[in-house]
């Protein structure tokens, strides 16, 4: 009810806004562009559910807060009639129920019914989002949001590199691009260029580029060996730019590696590039997918690997802090379900954290709403006992029995809502009402915790984010047991094509030649 009334209000403002607006300067009629989108990316491989709260969606011009170029003084805000719809982002985590989607979907749809036509549409996604019981829900939404705007539209879709691109999204998309960097320190300028080109094909008059051609690549890997750091993600990606950005005949350009904790047929690279120029687009796609196979022998893990003992053995041996140990196999921005407590058991059951002056470690961290009640209820300073984690994946290990000082209480974390700090011997263990991901160094600082200074540091988490990867002394990846496993080999894989690098050995060279696909509301 309370969305309704928002939802109202909100469009009550974008309509009498929008026609406000619906001429520029010069008395020409601007164009009218729809936003609208659902980002997640979801294990299929975690036990996790996402429910409709945690898209945080947005409404009407609340939309408009998502993306700093659009804000009211930006020149590109004044080049267009925008009409904002739904925009909802998720955390990574389990694969969505039916219902929120549903709901999710038919909020943008009902949005979309009440203000078009539309000269364009602006669809932000991720593009791994899995959903119970539904193949290829981006592909699905896509269609549906077609039937409603209907195939004059031009969309222009945005995504992450870990998307996937399914012929049937390709099809109804007549832009498609996604970031060039992982981490993804690109995405707001990915999102800006693809409303760029957006507008661009609309005012120019140029409308739908006229070829899409899309190259599936069988490879599949974890981001955690594809980032554009090091070699040779970062040759790979370096190749899209020059052939996207300085190509006359060539709209954009795209890599995606996909996602590797979700079983469907839609899960592989692909390459796709839109222009007008028929022979470029081909080419330019098919060299972009070539040099992909070509080093897909080359791609290892972004740092040093090991189990959690190797790990540790060399964390306390080091000279170099702090050391930063990743927790891979439950990492939350990945689509694990935050609460594996194996690797946080494993750890407390070690002789040398026992004691309060032994090696500090700062623990990052675990959903635990009952002991944070607890917490709240004996105050800092405060002697708290109690059980946390494993509420949702308890299949590696039980709720980890924590005993110890309360030494912070954060409140107002819109992830984690609260957050407490629980010493336990040597260890300061970061207690969440809610799951949060710890990319930030003020994610610890607020807290009252010094990461520089402590000597270990774990982080649910897979390759670092940049903060934390300029606060390592020495970084190691433990390859932990969860939703997101590291190891492909180890993952129940029923349904994507095969064969499959790296999974299967001794493939043939695949057909890398570009497919054309057909242009929206077309068979050719
Ligand atoms: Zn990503």
């Amino acid at each position: 009810m309370k969305h309704l009334f928002l939802l109202l209000t909100a469009w009550c403002f974008v309509v009498s806004c929008g026609f406000a607006q619906s001429t520029g300067t010069g008395g020409k009629t601007l164009p009218r562009i729809a936003i609208a989108g659902l980002g997640i990316e979801s294990s299929t491989f975690s036990p996790a559910t996402t429910n409709e709260e945690a898209f945080h969606a947005r409404y009407g011009p609340e939309v408009f807060n998502a993306y700093p170029f659009l804000m009211p003084i930006a020149p590109l805000r004044k080049q267009a009639v925008w009409l904002p719809t739904v925009m909802g982002k998720s955390l990574p985590g389990g694969a969505v129920t039916r219902e929120a989607y549903e709901s999710l979907v038919n909020k943008t749809l009902d949005s979309l019914k009440k203000y078009g036509p539309y000269d364009g549409l602006y669809f932000d996604i991720h593009g791994a989002m899995s959903v119970k019981g539904l193949d290829d829900p981006e592909g699905d939404f896509i269609t549906r949001i077609r039937k409603v705007i209907g195939y004059q539209t031009i969309v222009s879709t945005s995504m992450d590199l870990h998307g996937c691109v399914s012929w049937r999204l390709a099809q109804n998309s007549d832009l498609i691009t996604c970031y060039r960097m992982a981490p993804h320190e690109d995405a707001m300028q990915t999102k800006e260029r693809a409303v760029v080109n957006l507008l661009e094909r609309i005012k120019s008059g140029k409308g739908k580029p006229a070829y899409k051609a899309w190259i599936p690549i069988p490879i599949l890997l974890p981001g955690e060996q594809t980032s554009t750091r090091i070699e040779p993600g970062k040759s790979l990606y370096q190749q899209v730019a020059p052939l996207a950005d300085h190509q006359e005949g060539i709209v954009d350009a795209a890599i995606w590696i996909s996602y590797a904790w979700a079983d469907e047929p839609r899960n592989h690279a692909v390459v796709v590039v839109t222009g007008d120029d028929k022979e470029k687009v081909a080419k330019s796609a098919e060299k972009l997918a070539q040099a992909f196979w070509d080093v897909r022998s080359k791609f290892d893990f972004v740092a040093p690997t090991g189990t959690l003992d190797q790990a540790l053995a060399k964390a306390l041996a080091s000279p170099k802090h702090p050391y930063f140990i990743s927790d891979t196999g439950d990492n939350p921005t990945a689509g694990g379900a935050g609460d594996v407590t194996w690797t946080l058991t494993q750890i407390l059951a070690r002789p040398e954290f026992k004691r309060a002056d032994g090696p500090s470690l700062i623990y990052a961290s675990i959903p635990g709403p009952e002991l944070v009640q607890k917490a709240i209820a004996v105050g800092v300073g405060g002697h708290v006992e109690g059980t946390a984690g494993a509420a949702v994946d308890a299949r590696y290990a039980p709720p980890v029995l924590l005993n110890g000082t309360v030494e912070s209480i954060v409140k107002g974390d819109k992830d984690a809502e609260v957050e407490v700090v629980v010493k336990v011997g040597s260890v300061h263990v970061i207690v969440t009402q809610k799951r949060k991901p710890y990319h930030k160094e003020k994610d610890f600082t607020q807290l009252g915790l010094k990461p520089r200074q402590s000597d270990i540091v774990v982080v649910k988490i897979g390759y670092l984010e940049p903060e934390l990867y300029n606060m390592r002394a020495d970084w190691i990846m433990a390859l932990t047991p969860g939703g997101v496993d590291q190891d492909l080999f180890r993952l129940p894989y029923k349904r994507i094509k095969r064969p499959m690098f790296p999974l299967d050995k001794d493939m043939k060279t695949p057909d890398l030649s570009a497919q054309f696909v057909p242009l929206s509301g077309t068979s050719k």
